[in-house]
């Protein structure tokens, strides 16, 4: 069977064309694959997504390349008799922004070369943005920056983009970007006076199709750099996204959208000072408690005094400072709890020479709450989710001492 005749190898732009059906396979997906003699439609392959569209009525969902029987088009819906003519039908918007991409791609990864000598080694399209992996050498955001100037003063120029096909040995004498995937006569793209690479996927007729390019971040992986970049229509979305962010962040401080970066820095600086503050004040509100506490609770007949007590909206830290105020009096027992929707908070505190291991206390009080918790015997920590046990918890490790 003669191989499909690929329509968008001379011209990426073409939307519509006639073929005539000269195969059909059933998909384990319960779809048909269609093979015609020709066709406009990009199957998936060099780092490129296939095109959608339709077959007369029916929608292609994707093409896949078949190295023996040329390209596949998975339809949905009834296949088209053998023999037919069928009107086929390219998804523009998804085409258009795939040139885009992958055109962009080409020009971004000139860029690294001509100015680093740093070389693309794979080229993934995602759902919002792309990837390219780089040989790049200590990047930093100025550098990475310096290649997007360059990539999008290629784009203004509107450089025009010309397809030639080339014998090996003719490629071998030519300044390749990269070295061909397979042998025998290739299709080069070249961009004018800036790039030439060996190629099959679909580019734009001039540069500027690609409009701008974006790098939207980057990071080091696996010995490689990483940029994520965004060219066309998808730079376009990735600004939208950006400004309604910057703006709605801009919107919390009333201000200025450029100004909010340094506003929220300041306020988390203030927020750790308050911190800070809150923590002095509560030493210092924990030690009037704490003289409260002893005139409510006196010493037993054994001498011991025991403070068991559920303290409001007090987080573990807030709790252990009323305790350790408590337990600078001699033969003291501090078992204090706190709680919120969540969870039930623990502290149990003794002084020095006082009895009882609370550590042993803590384990027991939280099997209660449902939770965990421990610590050494003179200091123990804890908590549970059964908030409505707290009560309960205490008063058992309380009975110990009676
Ligand atoms: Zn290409």
């Amino acid at each position: 069977m003669p191989a499909t005749e690929r329509l968008y190898y001379s011209d990426s732009h073409l939307i519509e064309f006639e073929a005539r059906v000269t195969d059909k396979t059933d998909r384990v997906s319960g779809w048909t694959a269609v093979t015609l003699d020709r066709t406009a439609f990009y199957p998936t392959g060099g780092g490129q997504p296939s095109d959608t569209g339709t077959l007369d009525d029916n929608r292609v969902l994707e093409c896949i390349d078949d190295e023996e029987n040329g390209v596949l088009h998975v339809i949905q819906g009834r296949a088209p008799e053998l023999g037919t003519i069928v009107r086929g039908r390219i998804d523009w918007a998804r085409r258009l922004d795939h040139i885009q991409q992958h055109t962009g791609q080409h020009i971004l990864s000139q860029a690294f070369i001509t100015l680093f000598n740093a070389p693309t080694h794979a080229f993934r399209v995602l759902t919002d943005a792309c990837e390219i992996d780089l040989e790049l050498k200590n990047p930093t955001n100025e550098v990475i920056e310096r290649a997007v100037e360059l990539a999008n003063n290629v784009i203004w120029e509107d450089r025009e983009i010309t397809i030639k096909t080339v014998t090996a040995e003719e490629a071998a004498r030519l300044p390749l970007r990269k070295d061909p995937a397979r042998a025998g006569e290739l299709r080069l793209i070249e961009i004018q006076g800036f790039d030439l690479t060996p190629c099959g996927g679909t580019h734009a007729y001039r540069t500027g199709e690609v409009g701008m390019i974006v790098v939207r971040t980057w990071e080091r992986a696996k010995g490689l750099t990483r940029i994520e970049f965004a060219a066309g229509t998808r730079a376009l979305a990735d600004y939208r996204r950006a400004n309604k962010t910057a703006r709605a962040v801009a919107g919390l401080f009333s201000s200025a959208r450029d100004d909010a970066a340094k506003l929220a820095a300041r306020m988390l600086e203030e927020n750790k000072d308050l911190h800070r503050r809150v923590r002095a004040l509560e030493a210092i509100a924990a030690r009037v408690e704490a003289e409260e506490l002893l005139a409510e609770f006196p010493p037993g007949a054994t001498g011991i005094r025991v403070v068991t007590k559920i303290l409001a909206d007090r987080d573990a830290e807030a709790l252990k400072h009323v305790a350790q105020a408590l337990v600078t009096h001699p033969h003291t027992i501090a078992l204090l709890g706190s709680s919120d929707k969540e969870s039930a908070r623990l502290v149990f505190v003794r002084s020095a020479e006082a009895p009882g291991d609370m550590n042993t206390l803590m384990r027991e009080a939280c099997a209660t709450l449902d939770g965990r918790g421990g610590g050494r015997p003179d200091l123990a920590q804890g908590g549970g989710k059964h908030i409505e046990h707290l009560a309960e918890a205490l008063e058992t490790a309380a009975r110990t001492f009676s």
